[in-house]
């Protein structure tokens, strides 16, 4: 593990969490906030005992446990460690951007809730977080796979957005597919930089970038089941 904040109320929405982030990410997002956590190669800094003990000293406190990253799920460790999590009597959770289905596949039935980072349509991934547009095509297939799983965690689908990484028909029409998929929620999340003081914005965005007029759109697909994080909240 790189890193257990042993308390989160935002990590997973509505719940007390502790938050273990798992090193390693294979995806190159240009607004990544973990950026430390990236090098797959890189030792770890805690080991997962440490999430066992806190579970016992916090039993009544804690709802669960989320795993995030860097992305949790190319981690071999990851079934063990949420089947010790559920052992011990608490929820998990999941943050992934789907980049390993057959992993999510395995221990989706052992999911209480995922947040499935969408960063676009596969064709975007290559812009978007530096991978070839076959991941993105798999990240997709992904979450198909994890609606469809047998026993289904609750799933909110988000995407981060800031001037120029998308087209407002790419945000609308990945809102539309996450829905049409059967998604619980779909988050439009504004990036913000990473102190998380402001939004997000890269060298010559355009300056006429409006987060509100996008939010506005996507609220109107399916009013209920819209999620708007913007940074300035
Ligand atoms: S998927 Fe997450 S951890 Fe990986 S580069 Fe993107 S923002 Fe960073």
């Amino acid at each position: 593990m790189a890193g257990l904040v042993p308390l989160s109320s935002v990590d997973w929405p509505g719940k007390l969490v502790a938050t273990v982030f798992v090193q390693g990410c294979p995806w190159r997002c240009t607004y990544c906030h973990n950026t430390g956590l990236l090098d797959c190669r890189a030792p770890g800094t805690r080991m997962f005992d440490d999430v066992l003990q806190l579970l016992e000293r916090r039993r009544g406190l804690l709802d669960g446990v989320i795993f995030s990253g860097g992305e949790a799920t190319r981690h071999p460790a990851l079934p063990a460690a949420i089947a010790a999590v559920r052992a011990a009597g608490f929820d998990v959770g999941l943050h992934t951007g789907g980049g390993f289905p057959k992993r999510l596949a395995e221990i989706a039935p052992q999911l209480s809730w995922v947040g499935f980072d969408v960063k676009g349509q596969p064709a975007d991934y290559p812009s978007v977080v530096g991978v070839p547009e076959i991941m993105g095509q798999r990240a997709w297939l992904a979450l198909e796979a994890l609606l469809d799983a047998r026993r289904t965690p609750t799933v909110e689908a988000r995407m981060t957005v800031y001037p120029g990484s998308h087209t407002r028909a790419t945000i609308l029409e990945c809102a539309r597919r996450a829905l049409d998929l059967g998604v619980d929620a779909f988050a439009l999340q504004e990036a913000r930089t990473a102190d998380g003081s402001r939004p997000y914005r890269p060298e010559n965005a355009d300056p006429d970038w409006d987060f509100d007029e996008l939010a506005a759109d996507v609220q109107a697909l399916a009013d209920t089941r819209i999620i708007i994080r913007a940074a300035k909240d």
